[in-house]
């Protein structure tokens, strides 16, 4: 697949700033740097320059974002979190225009970026305000402006060595120096200072951008902080500009309207957006452009586990592909890592190879791919194990995937890679599907109190909460611990459970004193599967109380059931109709909950049925029958939530010999029949003050209600004997007799 993406030019290899992972010596997505740190190390991450294989998913950036609005089975939180991610802006690309000249190399005598300084901007409108420009540390004509100039050398450096991250861009001081350079305005041709600021991306566009402080915040702070001119070039009506202080409808596209801007004076931004890309366009500096934030995958990594790269570097052939007959390339098993970067570069029996081209001795690559690589795809493979290639047919019969379930922490990374890979196996004829997932759960964490003591040395030491007894305090609340020792210890609130906290709890212990459908009753009633759950031991014995009453409840009435047979439940009436009606609206909950993955109301309708069984009149006509009924559906129901409990009353209470076996029984269907109601319950108000409540025949018309209302013992004890004026009926819920 890789070296059909080479062919194809969706994989490259380029040379490029990249984010260091030093603790793991390699290389990380800008996915997988979380707040300036590794994903998996949480190091630090450094910038370097350093060859790498690309994947293209900036060619499909369109799509990928196209393709979410009718995503409806995924969560709008993680639609969102990926458009935001793609980042896709309308705008115009323009270019300063100067003569500034190399000093040395290729570009020595001629014009740097032959005499053009491009930017991308969203508020092409803005273009009369520009009073500075800013470039990137590795930009070019900061580059140049730096050899000549140590102080400004010492700050690109700095630059050079900080974040590439965008969310610390936004949070980070915005630190700027002069070059000295000028370029020139493409509309006005005035002269505008190039300074190298910190906050501008050489991976992001073109490294540079305008400054137009009056109607960008960020800009109005660096001019403010270096005195740089602030130059209005939109107003909005009733409202006053003043280079004093930020106010945010200077930002403001939907209302603005141009000012100081010479021919395009009272345009509104769209107009303006237009007319400025058309003057740019018909000069040759510029045009309108659809930008991502997005950028290309980069998949090397510089350590042992993943998958080989495919290449064999040869000094007179360059990178050459291994040829198919030769893969795969497979590792050497016994590689042991030892911290000093990647083990692979130290085997000469892995890299000694003949170059596949001319034959001479060549070196294999030694960086292997990105594990999110082989995640992209291996559950298309659980569709056909044992394809000769790399899927089969049956890949497209399974795929796309149902019900796919993750943490939202792989919204843009696994979640993304995944479609984008998608995509291009689609390109390639490998599968007829374009998105992987139909429908996406992120589910929740599992949350658990933490309990911890400081060390002699300094350090913090954790306590499982099995070993501490919680001292209530003020409130209520949790004011610290006891371990049996009799020590104490902090309460640190709860947490995700982890092993360094020690919060975590052994499903095998749970096991061990409940049972395992206790265990599962009780992480599945505890929150609904999106949400954090937090652990309870209470909520626990909650969950076992609960299924010895199921058990008592089914085991009392096996002689119910085996007699009541021959009648049918249809047929009861009164309160064991109601019972009827209460079950069959459950069971249809119950149905919805499951198909919208809601398990914690599915539980909660198991309590319900068994309240309803259990309140029954039991000499009632038709109660035996029902109970018979209500506690199939209650098994059924209950079934995926407590498998061994529900299996076992089945077969003990005699379903078996009616239905088969609980796994091979058909699901309870919900009787319409049973939940038409035939008398129902309104409020009843006398001058709109509650005086009781009026039973009525479900079918029963206005006419009807009315005169039953007028009849009603409360309306002539409180009417006392005034003549009814109106009667007003909400239909379902009340009616008010005004007198
Ligand atoms: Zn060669």
């Amino acid at each position: 697949m890789f070296l059909r993406m080479l062919e194809r030019g969706v994989a490259y290899r380029k040379t490029q700033v990249v984010n260091w992972d030093p603790v793991d010596r390699t290389v990380l997505a800008n996915e997988q740097v979380i707040d300036g740190r590794g994903w998996r190390t949480g190091a630090v991450v450094e910038k370097r320059e350093i060859p790498g294989y690309y994947l293209r998913i900036t060619d499909y950036a369109q799509e990928l974002l196209d393709r979410l609005d009718g995503m409806d089975g995924w969560p709008e939180r993680v639609r969102t979190m990926q458009a935001n991610w793609i980042g896709r802006s309308e705008g115009v690309r323009f270019a300063f225009t100067h003569d500034i000249r190399g000093t040395d190399g290729e570009t020595s005598g001629r014009p740097i970026g032959d005499g053009r300084m491009y930017v991308f901007t969203t508020r092409a409108d803005t273009i009369m305000g520009v009073t500075f420009c800013a470039v990137a540390a590795e930009h070019p004509l900061a580059l140049h402006a730096a050899k000549s100039n140590p102080a400004l050398a010492a700050f690109v450096d700095e630059c050079r060595r900080g974040s590439v991250m965008e969310a610390d861009l936004a949070t980070m001081d915005k630190k700027g120096m002069p070059t000295g350079l000028f370029v020139t305005h493409p509309l006005t041709g005035e002269r505008v200072a190039v300074w190298v600021g910190n906050y501008v991306l050489m991976g992001y566009g073109d490294g540079a951008v305008m400054g137009v402080p009056a109607h960008d915040e960020r800009d109005f702070a660096f001019a403010r902080k270096y005195a740089l001119p602030i130059r209005q070039a939109v107003a909005v009506e009733g409202e006053a500009f003043s280079t004093d202080a930020w106010q945010p409808w200077y930002e403001d596209k939907q209302r603005c309207r141009c000012v100081n801007s010479g021919r395009y004076d009272g345009l509104d931004y769209k107009s303006a957006v237009d007319a400025i890309a058309a003057d740019l366009a018909a000069k040759g500096l510029g045009e309108k452009k659809v930008t991502f934030r997005l950028r290309d995958w980069g998949v090397s990594r510089q350590r042992y586990w993943g998958t080989p790269i495919p290449i064999v570097h040869c000094a007179s052939c360059g990178a050459v592909p291994v040829p198919d007959r030769d893969l795969p390339v497979v590792l050497p098993e016994d590689c042991v890592p030892d911290g000093s970067g990647n083990p692979l570069a130290k085997r000469e029996d892995f890299l000694a190879v003949d170059c596949p081209q001319c034959g001479k001795p060549a070196r294999r690559e030694t960086d292997t791919l990105d594990t999110f690589v082989d995640s992209s795809w291996y559950y298309m493979r659980y569709a056909c194990p044992d394809a000769p290639t790399m899927v089969d047919a049956r890949n497209d019969y399974w795929m796309p995937m149902d019900q796919y379930i993750g943490g939202i922490e792989h919204a843009i990374l696994h979640l993304l890679y995944a479609r984008f890979w998608t995509k291009v196996m689609r390109d390639m004829g490998l599968v007829k599907f374009d998105e992987p997932f139909t429908r996406l759960l992120t589910q929740g964490m599992v949350l658990n109190h933490v309990w911890s003591r400081r060390n002699d040395r300094g350090g913090i030491d954790y306590f499982p909460p099995a070993e501490v007894t919680p001292v209530i305090g003020e409130g209520g609340r949790i004011a610290g611990g006891r371990l049996a020792d009799g020590t104490t210890v902090e309460y640190g609130g709860v947490a995700k459970m982890s092993k360094s906290e020690r919060n975590g709890v052994d499903p095998e212990e749970l096991i061990a004193k409940y049972g395992a459908d206790t265990a599962r009753h009780f992480v599945m009633f505890a929150s609904p599967p999106d949400a954090t759950l937090e652990w309870s031991d209470a909520g626990v014995e909650g969950s076992y109380r609960f299924l010895r009453r199921l058990w008592t409840f089914a085991q009392g009435a096996k002689d119910t059931v085996a007699a009541a047979s021959g009648f049918d439940p249809r047929k009861a009436d009164g309160a064991v109709k109601a019972a009827r009606r209460e079950l069959h609206l459950t069971l249809r909950q119950a149905n919805y909950d499951y198909e919208r993955i809601q398990y914690n109301t599915v539980v909660s309708a198991g309590y319900k049925l068994l309240n309803a069984l259990e309140s029954l009149p039991k000499d009632a006509r038709g109660a035996a029958a029902l109970t018979r009924e209500g506690l199939s559906i209650l098994l059924r129901v209950l079934y995926p939530v407590v498998p061994h409990t529900a299996w076992t009353l089945w077969q003990e209470l005699g379903y078996g010999s009616e239905h088969g076996d609980l796994l091979d029984a058909p699901w309870p269907e919900v009787d319409e029949g049973a939940l038409v109601q035939d008398a129902i319950d309104l409020v009843l108000q006398v001058n709109g003050k509650l005086r009781g409540k009026l039973v009525v025949p479900a079918t029963a018309g206005r006419d009807a209600i009315e005169a039953a209302a007028r009849a009603a013992p409360e309306v002539a004890k409180h009417a006392a004997g005034a003549p009814v004026k109106k009667v007003v009926i909400v239909p379902g819920k009340l009616v008010n007799v005004v007198v």
